[in-house]
């Protein structure tokens, strides 16, 4: 029996097909193009998801499941999307549109909580504390306490990015200031790497003589946070401070998520993870000196995600086998 597990993003809609094994066989995708319609968005779900059962030769019954991760509050016992800021979601009632159009039943999650899931069960964890933290556009947290998920009172739970590390600091689009979102997300790295090569440069020969100018292709709208790791590993001055500089803030946020939870591992995905040990190693060193349980013998693992962007659309089919259970 197969499950479809589908990653409702804001720039990407991508739908798999996940076998028992909890291995993706395959994946179709199209632009989110927003702004649009909520049904209008469902629908290219449901065309996505009868594509890649069609394309692999499947009968509709091989197929137990659709789960969704989106990124909002997903009420999972009333099938609405309460809030998705990002998506222009205001109380849709997801399920059963999408029910609508599909022959499989439809179960659905907040996306941070599906890849938390899906990295947890496809990567083999054997402990029963986790919690991943997904540094991309904004920062998802999910936690799983004694293996099963933490959606709180009103499945708003483990919104990790929107903790406060700096009260007095820069807005954040929740409401509040100075979020850790608005200071460790792969939009703050790139922000604050414009920054850097825009005023921190001292003069312009000094900005051009730069590897990380050069690597943005001497445009500040070109920045992506790889630039940054790629101009580390050249050996650029700016590249190092920035990345000294963002690292402070990371441990910052995860050090209160360790103080909260002590979980027995901390996993950091999303695009920024791909970076891999020039990222870890010093989060691991700074976050490690801040945490309230520094001293004891047993601390949590801070680990790089093995399923890094497939977390998401795993937990998302897998939604299907616990709504079952
Ligand atoms: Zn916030």
């Amino acid at each position: 029996m197969y499950r479809l597990g589908v990653d409702l993003g804001g720039t990407n809609i991508v739908a798999g097909l996940v076998d028992e094994s909890m291995k993706i066989i395959d994946k179709v995708s199209c632009k989110t193009n927003l702004p649009r319609s909520a049904e209008s968005i469902i629908e290219d779900i449901a065309m996505l998801c009868k594509k890649v059962v069609n394309q692999n030769h499947l009968e509709e019954a091989e197929v137990a499941s659709v789960g969704v991760g989106v990124p909002g509050t997903a009420n999972r016992k009333t099938g609405f999307v309460e809030y998705a800021n990002n998506l222009g979601f205001d109380d849709v009632p997801f399920v059963k549109l999408l029910e609508n159009q599909v022959s499989w039943p439809v179960y659905m999650d907040n996306d941070a909580n599906a890849a938390a899931w899906g990295e947890y069960k496809a990567g083999g964890y054997k402990d029963d504390s986790f919690v991943m933290i997904t540094l991309g556009t904004g920062i998802g947290g999910g936690v799983i306490i004694d293996g099963k998920l933490l959606r709180g009172v009103n499945y708003a739970g483990a919104e990790l990015g929107h903790t406060t590390i700096n009260f007095q600091g820069k807005p954040c689009n929740c409401g509040r200031v100075g979020c850790f979102e608005v200071y460790g997300s792969a939009t703050a790295l790139i922000e604050q790497t414009r920054y850097a090569l825009e005023y921190e440069a001292a003069g312009e020969n000094k900005k051009k003589k730069s590897l990380l100018w050069k690597l943005c292709g001497n445009n500040l709208n070109k920045v992506e946070a790889k630039n940054v790791f790629d101009a580390v590993a050249g050996g650029d001055y700016f590249a190092k401070k920035l990345l000294d500089d963002y690292t402070t803030y990371l441990a910052e946020g995860l050090a209160n998520v360790i103080n909260i939870f002590q979980p027995s591992v901390l996993c950091i995905g999303g695009g920024v993870s791909k970076a891999g040990d020039v990222l870890l190693n010093p989060v691991k060193e700074k976050t490690n000196r801040l945490i309230y349980s520094k001293n004891s013998a047993v601390n949590t693992n801070i680990t790089i995600a093995k399923h890094d962007n497939d977390a998401g659309i795993i937990g998302a089919a897998l939604l299907g086998l616990e709504g079952e259970s």
